[in-house]
């Protein structure tokens, strides 16, 4: 049986994957999750020999079953070219007794590039397979991260535009810099007066507006979503956790079938979902690590089983973790609990009417794979700054978030399992708080002092996509209320 997608919140709506791709969110507001997960049928022999276009196309082509070789062969290789700074695409550093993941060599130096840079590919290839006329208006909430590489993925894209909503106040200067700045017709950035939560509400239910949804058809338009909820992110994400094992395996610092840890900073649930994901397609991976900022709400379900995000938000140096629903989260909770559309779907409406629900002891038992824990500013600060001391190696604060978590799984555990940290953004992004915690005293220098700073003390170049906004032309200066975002996207789309 070929693997086809359904609905979190809905056993009978199924789609296939290129459907699910354009479609982002299923019309009932659920996610849509493949029917099975499928095997990978390499041996890690044979991985640890493919470059890292060659382990993507042996990973989603399992997923996006209606895809033909070359279609999916065609957008991998638009996607992983020279936008990377390395070949490698995804290098491993070895740190302070852990692997170092290079999620950010891409274009906008964070781990979204790594399927930020397909999406528009596969978009465009699913519009064309499912004979869609309409332009395609990408929809997406950021806490930073996302927006820039959205933005970057489909600036030009003919049959493209795209919105990008961020909280004005709540990203770091230079993720703001970076959006601000963005070139391309099809583009339009406003910051929202409120939170990433509020951002990413806002876009769900412009997604979820049936009278919207009929003026953009009438008009030529129809929405899909470049969130971590669109499938078309959550695959290509798997492919860099096959691909790290392979590399462990080529390098000789596993042994043959030797299971690893993996640790993840986490915040919309996107990128240790993929790890999950790539788990149960049968990789040699233990313990998931989920690494949480001050905003713990995940560290909290973890522990207690129950879901509760009716808590203050805490802006944190780790600004792309400042998320208090966790969205991915739904497609484990789907799995956790026996794949039951209903189950879930009265969960996720607890969850929109009274902000917090529990799991059952059942479900809880399946989340034995998983470890959470968090780390405070001050912890993640000094583990920025001991690193540093001791190895010369520079973490970018979420990445550090992660470091703190995994010295307390060790303390906590005893287990020594060799662990896999994903980094998922270059210092340079998050450079204020970075050289704060390497030394006190360069509070008082400029954005781009520092980062010239940083470049010097870290010996390592500076990214070009730094070089490139730091006399960058302003191109976006629209603002507005959480309750106007439906407006803002009409008057950019020109519909009354
Ligand atoms: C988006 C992001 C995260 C969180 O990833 P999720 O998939 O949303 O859990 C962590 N770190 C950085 C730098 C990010 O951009």
């Amino acid at each position: 049986m070929d693997l086809f997608y359904r609905s979190t919140r809905n056993a009978n709506e199924t789609v296939t994957a290129s459907q699910a791709i354009l479609k982002g969110l299923a019309d009932d507001g659920g996610l849509f999750v493949p029917s099975f997960i499928p095997k990978l049928n390499v041996s890690v022999e044979e991985l640890s020999k493919m470059s890292y276009k060659e382990v993507a196309y042996a990973v989603m082509k399992e997923f996006l079953t209606d895809f033909t070789e070359d279609e999916l062969k065609a957008c991998i290789n638009s996607a992983y070219d020279s936008k990377f700074d390395t070949e490698e695409i995804a290098p491993l550093v070895k740190a302070e007794g852990a692997y170092y993941l290079e999620l950010f060599h891409g274009a906008t130096i964070a781990f979204k590039d790594m399927a930020l840079s397909i999406l528009p590919y596969l978009m465009t290839t699913s519009a064309k397979k499912n004979d869609v006329k309409n332009e395609i208006v990408i929809l997406t909430a950021t806490s930073g991260d996302t927006g820039k590489a959205a933005l970057a993925g489909f600036a030009d894209v003919k049959g493209t535009k795209i919105v990008v909503f961020y909280p004005k106040g709540g990203v770091s200067p230079i993720q703001e810099k970076q959006m601000v700045t963005q070139k391309g017709d099809n583009t339009f950035v406003v910051g929202i007066k409120g939170n990433f939560d509020q951002a990413q509400s806002g876009v769900k239910s412009i997604f979820g507006d049936k009278e919207l949804a009929k003026e953009m058809d009438e008009a030529g338009y129809q929405f899909s979503s470049a969130n971590s909820i669109n499938i078309g992110r959550l695959v290509p994400q798997i492919v860099y956790y096959v691909y790290a094992y392979a590399k462990l395996f080529a390098n000789g610092e596993i042994s043959k079938d030797e299971k690893i840890n993996v640790v993840v900073p986490t915040g919309n649930f996107g990128n240790i979902l993929a790890a999950y994901y790539a788990k149960n397609m049968g990789m040699p991976i233990d313990r998931l690590i989920c690494a949480s900022n001050d905003n713990k709400v995940l560290y909290d379900f973890f522990t207690t089983g129950t879901y509760d995000k009716n808590r203050e938000f805490v802006l944190t140096m780790s600004p792309s973790m400042d998320i208090l629903i966790s969205s991915n989260l739904e497609r484990l909770i789907y799995k956790i609990g026996g794949e039951d559309a209903d189950k879930s779907a009265e969960l996720m409406k607890k969850l929109n009417t009274e902000g917090k629900y529990d799991i059952t002891d059942d479900m809880k038992k399946q989340l034995s794979d998983f470890y959470g824990n968090y780390g405070t500013e001050a912890e993640t600060s000094e583990i920025i700054n001991k690193i540093y001391k001791d190895t010369g190696y520079i973490i970018d604060t979420h990445t550090a978030v992660a470091a703190v978590v995994y010295e307390k799984y060790k303390k906590d555990t005893n287990d020594n399992t060799k662990s896999v940290i994903a980094s998922t953004a270059s210092p340079f992004k998050f450079t204020r708080n970075v050289m704060k915690s390497i030394d006190g005293k360069y509070e008082n220098l400029e954005d781009f002092e520092l980062v010239d700073e940083l470049s010097r003390i870290g010996n390592v170049k500076i990214p070009n996509a730094i070089e490139e906004i730091r006399n960058a032309q302003i191109r976006h200066n629209t603002v507005c209320e959480v309750e106007d975002m439906t407006k803002t996207v009409k008057d950019f789309l020109g519909l009354k």
